[in-house]
């Protein structure tokens, strides 16, 4: 089938987002003041490394200050309650950044309320997704604040829009429900629990998928003319099944034989062809979720500091 749907480039925002942030970042240090960002990465969990990497990375790029501590797998609760304590009451730290998942022995929860209000740049703390609820300004989890931006870019509509959220999450399903409520959109959270999916995921004018299972939604739970956003990020290993997702695809084939491997989110690609927009995987929403966490940090900064707002990245 040949898709007229329009492709939300993540890139390309991410791009003009942090375009955006290093000229706030400029604009600060024209006041002598450098955004700091701190990364806590415990242990050694492969994946966590390249996420703070890129991170710590993009950091330099846009002209935050970024430093990175990594207490062994050993470490325990108490150690890192100490060291977060020491990067709240550092001056020169805007942001601080637990990257989960943390070893089991350590209390994660605990942790991430250790976490001073202004610094979490993450937005888990209860504070912060108190005053999200209560649609006051806050720092919001950035992979749902990307996906505002997208919509924002984008010029897709959310007010009065019916939105259908696949998964509830304190990562992403909630905070995003809420932003979307915020925006005034008419919101349905479905879960593991939701009996017939399908009968809400027709009814959505936008439909966000974050619930980690490989093409889940498919072309018949999808309303033609919709705004699919795709969450997942799923590592397909299996030939058959990349021959399933992307049958004809010689592009994702020749991926998918040199690297033995290919992405494929929570929304089955068959399903793109019928969506007014939609975010591809990869390019999509991942794109996003780093150039939001600059921008909490150098919203964190700003607060934190008490200089006003000049940023176009509109808040929750
Ligand atoms: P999570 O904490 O594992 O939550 C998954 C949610 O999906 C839960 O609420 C669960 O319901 C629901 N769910 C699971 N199976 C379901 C099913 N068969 N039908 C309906 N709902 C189902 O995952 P997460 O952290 O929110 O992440 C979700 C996905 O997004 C993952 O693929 C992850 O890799 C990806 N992700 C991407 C980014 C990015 O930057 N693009 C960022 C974060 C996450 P219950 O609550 O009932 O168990």
């Amino acid at each position: 089938m040949k898709s007229m749907a329009k492709i939300l480039n993540g890139v390309e925002i991410a791009a003009a987002i942090k375009a955006e942030v290093a000229e706030e970042v400029r604009s600060l240090a024209a006041g002598g003041i450098t955004p700091g960002l701190a990364v806590v990465l415990v242990g050694h969990v492969h994946a966590s490394e390249i996420y703070v990497r890129s991170k710590v990375k993009t950091s330099g790029e846009l002209g935050i200050r970024s430093e990175m501590l990594t207490p062994p797998e050993s470490v325990t609760t108490e150690e890192l309650l100490a060291l977060i304590a020491d990067l709240n009451a550092r001056d020169e730290v805007d942001g601080i950044l637990i990257q989960l998942p943390l070893p089991k022995h350590v209390d994660t929860r605990r942790l991430l309320e250790a976490v001073s209000p202004e610094k979490d740049v993450d937005g888990f703390h209860p504070i912060n997704a108190g005053r999200l609820l209560g649609g006051r300004p806050a720092l919001t989890p950035c992979t749902p604040a990307g996906i505002m931006e997208i919509l924002r870019r984008s010029g897709l509509p959310v007010m009065g829009q019916h939105a259908v959220v696949l998964g509830r999450s304190d990562i992403v399903g909630k905070p995003m429900a809420m932003m979307l409520l915020n925006a005034s959109a008419t919101v349905t959270v479905c879960h593991s629990k939701t009996v017939d999916i399908g009968h809400y995921t027709r009814e959505a004018d936008i439909l966000v998928a974050a619930i980690g299972k490989p093409g889940f939604v498919t072309a018949e739970m999808v309303k033609p003319g919709a705004t699919l956003i795709d969450v997942g990020i799923n590592r397909v290993t299996d030939a058959a099944e990349v021959a399933r997702f992307f049958p004809g695809d010689a592009e994702r084939a020749a991926q998918f034989a040199k690297r033995g491997s290919t992405l494929v989110g929570d929304i089955h690609p068959e399903a793109f062809a019928l969506a007014g927009a939609y975010t591809p995987v990869p390019g999509g929403v991942g794109a996003l979720t780093i150039a939001m966490l600059m921008h909490n940090t150098v919203k964190a900064a700003r607060t934190r500091r008490g200089v006003r707002e000049a940023a176009a990245v509109g808040e929750a």
